[in-house]
Order: structure tokens, then C-alpha cells, then sequence
């Protein structure tokens, strides 16, 4: 039998670029990945998919499953020999009780391995502009935990020595204990007035922080109630987030963006947007799946040879098209002869990663452009493999210009139901702030997920973003009130215009 592991892997503090190559290597290779509810579960969709995923939470004390619980699972799993992607927040030993399971799976004589990982304290605090250690404020810090209760006699922290003897002090685990944690320190010696800052979920998106001092910090947390996970920094440090303050000073910091592409093509933009700063919400309104039948793509492959044009109007057209002749035993040597065009930059890009050649990419990417620029087309042969529901532009004015045109269907669209509510109730709770269009089926399939009030809401609360005039035309026809439209049609372009719209006084 294939022997088994467990690695404690240190999952980063939130923002995903911050777990270590070591920890996503064995995310991707692991056979079971068991993870809690600070450890980003985006993570997540690099593990096999044939991974088993199993999550045992962690809210607040409020267990999922409990610690006994999860040492258990992981002694019986690792024993069948598998290997498991143990997954903290985090560093796995930094009050995360990996030293628990550590010692857990040794009794047990299982083996294991640790990935250290970037613990909040560290990098939620640089985040937030604040660089725990430095050389004109101090030259030490303690992270401290701040679940244990301060009151009680016999408590484990030496107050007396922390408040006056380690510049920084970290409290993790703190927000409830933390008029009790600033009373201790004040009344051991520290100042009233030294500066402190809680930063909430740090590194991510959605981080938040705030500023006050061990006098006034407890009573502004209530007051906006602040609640974990966060993290209270302590010390003259917090000072220099005056100055270094970077990450919430990014051009989308704070916007909600729904991305609406099918979820294959969505991350490239989700992630360019996220760059920015920007929090998105994923919703892809339209889904691809195999066309119900092959025949038509397989009689157009099997004679290739006899078009003279072979149109590209999708990224998905190309990989159907692909995956059908790998799964028939066959390659892109079928596709021989006719010469090839493509609407669009990424679709042309698609294409020419297979070796294949594109002649003619339009310079407006939609069909209107490939009609402009295509040339004489009279009794010419042309295969079109695309989506079964598309616009008939294309194919109608290339027939009346004397062509013969083979459409065939490479791939469907179809429309999942899921994530409606929580985007429902994100926009009820005035927590978005636009809605990204790429094409028209992308709107159109938006609103077709809600309910005719709902949608009236939405469209009340939330602005679009559209790709291009077509896409901004069906946004308009729906009601939707337009932020952005790009000059050109790419998702560069139009990630550029929701930046620069943001960037407006009254955006
Ligand atoms: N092992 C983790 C800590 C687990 S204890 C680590 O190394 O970071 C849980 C506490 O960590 C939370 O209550 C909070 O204080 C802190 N924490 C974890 N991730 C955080 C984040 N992204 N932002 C702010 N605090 C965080």
C-alpha cells in the first residue's frame, strides 16, 4: 500500500499569492485536502478534481468539527494511505493548534511533514501599512493570544512584563477580550495614548482597518462593531501607516464587482480586477457543455479539407473543437486546408497555441468586423464550429454575399441557478457596486436568473460594465443604467475603463 501523509500546511493569511510553493504543491498532488475556515477555500480549485475536500470549520469557537474529531480523521485517512493537504490560516503552528495534531499523528505513528506558512500577524499588519518591527519605533514584538480571559487569576500572559517590555505586541483571537486586553495594558505601565490598530480580515479584499489608541480602540470596535477575525496591533509602528498605507490606496480597494463570464474564462478577469484591489463576486450566468450531439462537428472535422474558411467566434469554440478530436483519436492535422480567422484576440491566441496559424483577426471584434475585412467570399466554403445559440449576423450576410456556410454546434450554453440568493442579498445589502457584461447572452442570462422584482432592484442598485456596443445596447434594453463601455473589446480594455471610472470623484 502507497504510504500515507499528512503535511500541516500553512494556507497564507488570506490573500491567495501568499502561500508558500511548497503548500500549492501539495494542494495540486494531495489526495484529500482537509481544511478550516481561515485557510482561503479558492485554494481549493487547485486541488485534483478528483480530490476528496473536506472542511472542518472553525468559527469563532464555534467547531464544525471538533479538534478530537479532526485528529481522529486524519490518523484513520493517512492510515489508508492517502496523503493529506492539512490546510490552516495562516502558519500552522501560530495559535492554530497544529502542534496538537502534530503530536497527534506521531503518537499514532503516522507520518508528517510541516509548511511553515505567512501568519496574519505579520502580514495583515503590513497590509494594513503598518511594518511590525522598525528600526526607529522598536526592536520587539511578542504575538500574543488575546482568547484567554484577561481577568482570570491565574492567566498565562505576564501583563506586567508585555505592556511595557516588547514594543509591538500582536493579539490574535482578541476583538471580544479587547477592552479587558487594553485595561491590563494600560494599567501595567503602557500609554493611554499609544497608537493601536485592528485590522480584519487582513491581506484580503474586504480588509478593513482601524485606528485608535489603547484609550479610545475599544469603543470605536464597538461602535462599528468589528468582529473576527482581527487582529490588534499594539505599538508606535501603527504610526507609520501614514505613510505606508498601500494596499487599501489600490484603484478598486473596496469595490464589489460581480464577474459574470462563464466560469472557465472568468478567473483571468476576476483575477486582473482583484489586482486592482477589487473584491469580486463570481457568477457565472452561463456554463458550456457538449453539444447533445457530435455528429454535425464530426462530419464538418472529417472534411476540413474541403472549406476555405474556418471561423473562430469563441475561446470555447476552439477548445470544443480541440477536446472533440483528442477524444476521436484524432489531432489539429485534420483541420488542413482551409484558412483560418478568428473574432477576437484571446480567441485568435486560443488558436495559434495549438500551432495552428490565424490569417485574419478583424479589428472590431465581432462579426460586423470580419464582414468589413474578410474580402470576397463568393462561392467560398465556410465552417463556423461555435455556441448553439449565437447571433446570425455571420452566417446570414456571409450567404448573401455568395457563400456557402456550414454552422455547426461545438458547444451549448446552459444556465446554473447557483449563488442567486448570496448575490441577491449582497446587492439588498447595498454591498455591490457593479456588474460586469462580456457579451449580450451574459446579460440577457443575468437577468434571466431573477424574479421581475428582484431584478428591478438590482438594476436600481447596481451599475454595469459592458464590453462593447452590442453587449452595452442588450445592457440598456434590460434598463440597466451603463458606468463603462471601452473602446476596444477586450477584457483589458474594459478592466482599464471600470478602473478609470472608479477613479471618478463622483464614482
Ligand atoms: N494560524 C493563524 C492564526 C489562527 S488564530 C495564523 O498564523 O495567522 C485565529 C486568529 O488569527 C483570528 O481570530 C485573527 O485574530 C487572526 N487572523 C487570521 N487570519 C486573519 C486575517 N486574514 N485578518 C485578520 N486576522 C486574522
Amino acid at each position: 500500500m502507497k504510504q500515507g501523509k499528512v503535511y500541516l500546511i500553512g494556507a497564507g493569511p488570506g490573500d491567495l499569492g501568499l502561500i508558500t510553493v511548497r503548500g500549492m504543491e501539495l494542494i495540486k498532488t494531495c489526495d484529500i485536502i482537509v481544511y478550516d475556515y481561515l485557510a482561503n477555500p479558492r485554494l481549493l480549485e487547485s486541488a485534483r478534481p478528483d480530490a476528496e475536500i473536506i472542511y472542518v470549520g472553525k468559527k469563532g469557537g464555534d467547531h464544525t468539527l471538533p479538534q478530537e474529531e479532526i485528529n481522529k480523521l486524519l490518523v484513520k485517512r493517512v492510515k489508508e494511505g492517502k496523503t493529506i493537504a492539512r490546510l490552516k490560516g495562516g502558519d500552522p503552528y501560530v495559535f492554530g493548534r497544529g502542534g496538537e495534531e502534530a503530536e497527534e499523528l506521531i503518537e499514532a505513528g503516522a507520518a508528517f511533514e510541516v509548511v511553515p506558512g505567512v501568519t496574519s500577524g505579520v502580514a495583515g499588519p503590513a497590509y494594513a501599512g503598518i511594518p511590525i518591527t522598525h528600526r526607529s519605533c522598536t526592536s520587539t514584538m511578542a504575538f500574543i493570544t488575546g482568547h484567554e480571559d484577561p481577568t482570570k487569576d491565574d492567566t498565562a500572559i505576564q501583563w506586567d512584563k508585555i505592556a511595557t517590555g516588547i514594543g509591538t505586541l500582536v493579539f490574535y483571537m482578541g476583538v471580544k477580550n479587547l477592552p479587558d486586553i487594553t485595561k491590563n495594558l494600560m494599567k501595567h505601565g503602557r500609554s493611554p495614548k499609544t497608537p493601536v490598530a485592528l485590522v480584519r480580515w487582513g491581506t484580503m479584499p474586504n480588509q478593513q482597518t482601524w485606528i485608535g489608541t489603547l484609550e479610545t480602540i475599544a469603543a470605536i470596535a464597538e461602535r462599528e462593531k468589528v468582529a473576527p477575525p482581527t487582529l490588534i496591533v499594539v505599538g508606535e509602528v501603527v504610526n507609520l501607516r501614514g505613510k505606508l498605507n498601500w494596499f487599501e490606496k489600490k484603484p478598486l480597494f473596496g469595490r464589489r464587482i460581480i464577474v459574470t463570464r462563464a466560469r472557465a474564462q472568468a478567473s483571468g478577469f476576476s483575477q486582473k480586477l482583484e489586482e486592482l484591489g477589487a473584491s469580486v463576486i463570481e457568477f457565472p450566468t452561463i456554463e458550456t457543455t457538449a453539444p447533445e450531439s457530435w455528429d454535425a462537428l464530426d462530419k464538418a472535422i472529417s472534411s476540413a479539407g474541403n472549406y476555405d474558411w474556418l471561423i473562430f467566434t469563441s475561446v470555447n469554440g476552439v477548445g470544443y473543437l480541440l477536446q472533440r478530436l483528442r477524444e476521436t483519436g484524432r489531432d489539429i492535422r485534420e483541420l488542413a486546408g482551409p484558412k483560418i480567422c478568428a473574432i477576437g484576440k484571446k480567441t485568435a491566441e486560443a488558436v495559434e497555441a495549438t500551432g495552428m496559424r490565424v490569417v485574419l483577426v478583424p479589428d472590431e471584434f465581432r462579426a460586423e468586423g470580419i464582414l468589413a475585412t474578410i474580402g470576397d467570399v463568393k462561392g467560398k466554403k465556410v465552417l463556423i464550429p461555435r455556441a448553439e445559440e449565437a447571433r446570425e449576423v455571420l452566417p446570414e450576410e456571409l450567404a448573401k454575399r455568395g457563400a456557402q456556410v456550414d454552422v455547426v454546434t461545438a458547444y451549448r450554453t446552459v444556465r446554473p441557478q447557483a449563488k442567486k440568493d448570496a448575490v441577491m442579498e449582497a446587492v439588498r445589502d447595498g454591498k455591490v457596486d457593479m456588474v460586469t457584461f462580456t457579451s449580450s447572452s451574459t446579460v440577457s442570462n443575468f437577468a434571466g436568473m431573477f424574479a421581475d422584482d428582484e431584478l428591478k432592484e438590482v438594476i436600481a442598485k447596481v451599475k454595469a460594465a459592458s464590453i462593447g456596443p452590442v453587449t452595452t445596447e442588450t445592457a440598456k434594453k434590460f434598463g440597466f443604467t451603463l458606468a463603462c463601455e471601452p473602446a476596444e473589446y477586450t477584457i483589458e480594455a474594459l478592466t482599464q475603463s471600470i478602473t478609470e471610472h472608479f477613479a471618478k470623484p463622483s464614482a
